[in-house]
């Protein structure tokens, strides 16, 4: 370091190389012919002694000017590097008189896997996980990054700085975040309820299920145990339905549930894994899978849960087994053009049949579950009963009422109250 404490050198000695290296540039014409009469005595150990001249385009014409000759004509022992990230602001009797090395910025993501790679064959563990950005409009973006195991314990909010450090860590490089408007911490819970029901009592959506975000399915879950109580629950507090039509609410969420935890499970352990080829392989496979058409389309029926069927409701009634008409227990996908079914203000069965007076004298036995509105079925031989949440209950064939008829009988209030 100079008297003056302008320039601040560190000494180094690599294998018999002295490097000097300048950290504050040379903006007076003093300070460079400090350095240059310093840099004629040759190292008393080294072979070379080389001056590495940071930030150099801090450095002023007459400290350039002042290093010209040296530079030109260095002694023997004498090597200069001029590092810079504005070469055009080193004046041009130096440039012509230097090699010049462009260096491009290697890219955050190549750094990383190179660092990755280097790590893993020197058996270094590197802290390293997940970052999800998510676009929600043009000009806003959901980020989600794992931080390992919860200690237990409320975790507290992250600040913006912190976000930012994770993103400058994970991310591509070059993302500035800004005017957040939640920043919240959340630990991931798995838990259900064995039974949906006690009594009186209903649980529906969290209070029923907790489980990773992954996948983004605890809402859309919450909101579909909603859809498959209210239509029964309807039904049995107007006196329409029996109250046994209740205990299949149960049955059939638990089982949904029960897999929405095993899936949710499952996409947090990919995503979260920490092991090196494990994660390569994951992220092969999935830029694979996910290039595909089919998948993608199973992946958005499977998050978006249209795909969920109640196979094993004890609300199934008996069914034709043909494979181009839905199972009972199985979803009906709604026409289009047409009025959903259970879209009308009392949830109703909707009959899909060719009409005839039987059919219509069907409808008008059992007013309070049937929809008035007789729909076009999907083959004039065949007549499906759709529950008003969308899902097939009974399918038979048109001349063969007697089953629609012995299914709803099972539901009936009215017909509680005859017998
Ligand atoms: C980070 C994160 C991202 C998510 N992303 C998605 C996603 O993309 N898609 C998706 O489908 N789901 C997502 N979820 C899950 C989703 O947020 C929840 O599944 C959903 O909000 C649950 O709704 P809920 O009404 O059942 O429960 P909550 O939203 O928890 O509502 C329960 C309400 O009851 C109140 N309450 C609690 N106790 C009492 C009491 N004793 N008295 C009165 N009120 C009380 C609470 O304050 C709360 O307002 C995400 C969850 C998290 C944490």
């Amino acid at each position: 370091m100079t008297g003056r404490n302008r320039i601040h050198i560190t000494r180094t000695q690599v294998e018999g190389i002295a490097i000097v290296h300048l950290e504050v540039p040379l903006t007076r014409h003093d300070d460079a012919r400090e350095l240059r009469e310093k840099a004629f005595f040759a190292p008393a150990s080294s072979r070379y002694k080389i001056y590495i001249i940071d930030e150099a385009h801090m450095v002023s014409p007459a400290g350039f000017n002042a290093l010209l000759k040296v530079v030109e004509e260095p002694p023997e022992h004498l090597k200069f590097i001029f590092a810079t990230t504005e070469p055009e602001k080193v004046i041009g009797t130096i440039r012509s008189r230097t090699h010049h090395y462009p260096f491009r910025l290697v890219p955050p993501g190549t750094l990383r896997e190179y660092l990755g790679d280097v790590c893993g064959r020197e058996g270094i563990p590197v802290e390293d996980g997940v970052l999800l950005i998510i676009p929600m409009s043009a000009t806003r973006f959901r980020i989600i990054a794992d931080l390992g195991l919860s200690a237990g314990g409320a975790p507290t909010d992250p600040t913006l700085d912190q976000v930012q450090a994770i993103i400058d860590r994970r991310g591509p490089g070059g993302m500035t975040t800004s005017n957040p408007i939640w920043l919240s911490a959340f630990r991931i819970n798995e838990r259900k309820v064995s039974d949906y029901r006690a009594g009186r009592v209903f649980v529906v959506g969290d209070a029923a299920h907790v489980h990773s975000p992954a996948g983004g399915q605890g809402m859309n879950t919450g909101m579909q145990d909603a859809f498959n109580l209210a239509w029964k629950l309807a039904l049995v507090c107007r006196g329409d339905a029996k109250e046994a039509l209740l205990d299949s609410f149960s049955v059939e969420r638990s089982a949904v549930g029960e897999e929405v935890l095993k899936a949710a499970g499952r996409l947090t352990m990919v995503a979260t894994m920490r092991n090196r080829t494990a994660q390569t392989v994951r992220n092969l496979l999935g830029r694979l899978l996910l290039g595909l058409a089919p998948v993608r389309k199973a992946m958005v029926n499977t998050m978006s849960e249209v795909s969920v069927g109640y196979d094993h409701s004890p609300l199934n009634g008996p069914g034709l087994h043909r494979g181009d008409i839905p199972a009972p227990g199985r979803r009906l996908e709604p026409t289009a053009g047409q009025t959903p079914v259970g879209s009308k203000t009392a949830p109703r069965f909707a009959l899909f049949a060719a009409r005839n007076d039987k059919v219509s004298a069907l409808a008008m036995r059992f007013p309070n579950l049937i929809d008035a509105e007789i729909r076009t079925p999907l083959d004039p031989d065949v007549i499906l009963l759709v529950r008003p949440d969308g899902y097939v209950s009974c399918t038979a064939k048109s001349d063969d009422l007697v089953v629609v008829a012995n299914y709803l009988d099972a539901i009936d209030a009215a017909k509680a109250v005859a017998a």
